[in-house]
């Protein structure tokens, strides 16, 4: 990854992230595609969510680039991807939508 790429995301969310280069390289490209991340570790999640450890976040914005950003993620093996309208993944397996994901995509490494 290059410097540049990391102009776009700020200190905060830069150190709030534990989830590796996978997570920060999923949040660069979100930012790209003109979504915006609306929740790293704070916010309201599921007991023992992925965001507690710093492991996941939501991004939301245009319903064209969350689809976008869905199917590009889906093809990295992540942990969860959530995103109703497109359907859901754990552990790089399609399990459906899961509900409750029908506003933003949730990503976790
Ligand atoms: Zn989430």
């Amino acid at each position: 990854m290059t410097t540049t790429e990391f102009e776009t995301i700020s200190v905060d969310l830069l150190t709030s992230v534990a989830g590796g280069s996978q997570l920060s390289d999923g949040m660069a490209r979100a930012k790209q595609l003109g979504l915006h991340i609306t929740s790293t570790t704070g916010g309201k999640h599921a007991a023992h969510s992925y965001h507690y450890q710093g492991r996941a976040f939501d991004a939301a914005g245009p319903r064209g680039a969350m689809r976008e950003f869905y199917s590009e993620m889906s093809r990295t093996n992540p942990t969860e991807l959530f995103y109703d309208p497109m359907g859901g993944m754990k552990h790089g397996r399609n399990i459906g939508a899961i509900g409750g994901h029908g506003t933003h995509v949730h990503l976790a490494y």
